[in-house]
């Protein structure tokens, strides 16, 4: 059987998170989706989230995979990669208020705040204008999300809340500070499976 060519292959990052809400909501976005946890699993992927959770363990489980090291070199060599909330801290080039130790894979020359929002608010939900998305804006959910504090000159920015910018996009690399795959409303990631099409 044969993969349609308008069907991508997208793998999510299963290491920690909330991987089967991202699984099924790249199905719903015309994507053949699947776990990944090993390095000889990103050989054949189109395209891959990395979901919500915690980056401090996501950062910890890459290096105790070996997963490091291959994700950044699939990242620099321009694989499409979707970062959500957690995610978003992995495809950041610099990060603040992370742990001494943590990694980040980077992809997009921006800072990111982890943790922001929640010395205010722990998580809430806002509805939030996405641009390149239509039909008007998503909900956004936001836990213990993070924000971008600066970004370099090539990262494009897709949306604002309250003055900080939360979802971004630089080349192949998309990063939002919430989490779209638990809505139910399926339009970023069917942004994502767009940008995996044309890569
Ligand atoms: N605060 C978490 C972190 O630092 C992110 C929270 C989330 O992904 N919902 O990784």
């Amino acid at each position: 059987m044969t993969t349609p060519v308008d069907s991508p292959v997208i793998g999510v990052l299963a290491l920690q998170g909330d991987v089967r809400e991202h699984l099924i909501a790249l199905a719903a976005a015309g994507a053949v989706a699947r776990p990944v946890r090993r390095p000889e699993e990103l050989g054949d992927l189109d395209g891959l989230v990395i979901p919500g959770g915690e980056s401090t363990t996501m950062s910890k489980l890459a290096v105790a995979f070996g997963m490091l090291e291959p994700l950044r070199e699939r990242v620099r060599a321009g694989l499409p990669v979707y970062g959500t909330c957690a995610g978003m801290i992995m495809v950041a080039d610099k990060l603040l208020d992370g742990r001494e130790d943590q990694e980040t894979l980077g992809g997009i020359d921006m800072i990111v705040r982890r943790n922001a929002f929640g010395r205010q608010n722990e998580s809430f939900e806002a509805v939030i204008e996405v641009a390149g998305i239509e039909g008007g804006p998503v909900e956004g959910v936001f836990i213990r999300a993070p924000w971008v504090e600066s970004l370099g000159a090539r990262a494009q920015v897709l949306a604002t809340y309250d003055g900080h910018t939360v979802a971004v996009r630089q080349g192949n690399v998309l990063a939002t500070s919430f989490h779209p795959e638990l809505t139910g409303d399926h339009r970023v990631h069917g942004l994502f499976v767009d940008m995996v099409r044309a890569a």
